[in-house]
């Protein structure tokens, strides 16, 4: 197969890419237009070869998004270009509704002109897999409550909002337009290659640097945790498995308390980064944890999310493979091993890699 992949230079899309030509035959056309979010380091060299092609071509620009449809014939897409970060859609939501809501429609209207002209057992096969967040159901009260595909939408941040609107369309456009598509709604992602604003990397980091670990308010939200190459699992499965009109939750089973999350980078860093001068083990009084600080809430910040992934065990036999604490010792050892990655993200050297972008 060849799979046209949005977003495959941003967190969870390039462990799609990277798992799509490292453990599958199938081809991928990369189609990402380099926001902040947008790193080609996250793709090194060894995956790429003639199975691979960047597109350097933004969701809402139909024009080119005909062409690279013309030109490159995809079996499938799997839309994950997005303005992803919570706290950026509280101080600048115009971008979240111009890439998530009118990105998703042209997408849509590309995908549907492109579709229509395939042939009969091309068409049959074809897939529109929809890449979506739990934070669109908004969040649980009950300790006992669960998200499932039935939940109703209830979204409380733009970011959310947002992503609420495009999974309407999609479904508009399936209903409508009979475009086979498929959607799937999972939790927090962490893991590898995770841009340094997000909570996990940067909590590491700064720890790391002997800077404060800011948590939100009392740190007792509860988000469910999942490692990102579980999603990418889950997500490859969807988009060649996955009943057409189908939604599928995505979930790790691991919920988790912000500060306990930030509790458990501390304990990791004490053990793998001894050296490190903020830790107990070279003499500094309250190691890590010192660095905690609680700062003010965001505004209409969710208590609690969790999912029952359910459906996609039973009809897909997918499960995660990493447990929280096994998916947090990969990541920590990951931040550790690989410093020059994240060092050119926080100096900007990694936009660079954009001068060789038409790979
Ligand atoms: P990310 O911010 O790391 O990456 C987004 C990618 O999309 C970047 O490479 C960026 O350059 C690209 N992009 C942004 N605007 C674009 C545009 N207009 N045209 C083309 N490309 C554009 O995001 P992520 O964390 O990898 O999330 C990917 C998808 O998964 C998103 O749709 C997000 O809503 C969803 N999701 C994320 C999580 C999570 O925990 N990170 C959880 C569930 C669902």
């Amino acid at each position: 197969m060849k799979l046209l992949v949005t977003g495959g230079a941003g967190f969870i899309g390039s462990a799609v890419v990277r798992q799509l030509l490292a453990n599958t035959g199938h081809s991928v056309v990369n189609l990402d237009s380099l926001t902040y979010a947008g790193n080609l380091e996250s793709i090194p060299e060894k995956y790429i070869g003639d199975r691979y092609k960047f597109e350097k071509v933004d969701v809402c620009d139909q024009s080119e998004l005909d062409r690279v449809l013309s030109i490159c014939q995809p079996d499938s897409i799997m839309h994950l270009a997005a303005e992803s970060h919570v706290d950026r859609s509280i101080e600048g939501p115009s971008a979240f509704i111009h890439t998530n809501i009118v990105g998703t429609y042209t997408l849509l209207q590309a995908a549907l002109n492109y579709w229509q002209g395939l042939s009969a057992d091309r068409k049959s096969r074809f897939r529109f897999h929809h890449i979506s967040t739990d934070e669109v159901y908004g969040d649980l009260e009950g300790t006992d409550d669960l998200f499932t595909e039935e939940t109703p939408y209830a979204p409380s941040s733009p970011y959310s909002a947002s992503k609420a609107s495009s999974d309407h369309l999609v479904r508009a456009w399936h209903r409508t337009y009979g475009l086979p598509v498929v959607v799937t709604n999972c939790s927090n992602n962490y893991g590898p290659y995770h841009f340094p604003e997000k909570l996990i990397p940067h909590m590491i980091l700064n720890a790391l640097a002997g800077k404060p670990l800011p948590v939100y308010g009392d740190g007792k939200q509860i988000r469910d945790w999942l490692y990102v190459e579980d999603h990418a699992r889950a997500l490859i499965k969807v988009a060649t498995e996955g009943e057409v009109g189908e939604t599928y939750n995505i979930g790790g089973h691991n919920e988790k308390q912000n500060i306990d999350v930030v509790n458990t980078i501390c304990e990791l860093l004490e053990e793998l980064a001894p050296e490190n001068p903020n830790s107990l083990a070279s003499g500094c009084e309250g190691g890590f944890k010192r660095l905690i600080t609680y700062v003010k809430d965001r505004p209409g910040h969710d208590a609690r999310y969790a999912i029952d992934a359910g459906k996609i065990q039973r009809d897909l036999g997918w499960v995660p493979e990493e447990t929280f604490e096994s998916g947090m010792r990969k990541t920590v050892v990951w931040y550790l091993e690989n410093r020059e990655w994240w060092e050119r993200v926080l100096s900007g050297d990694y936009q660079l890699a954009r001068i060789g972008e038409s790979v």
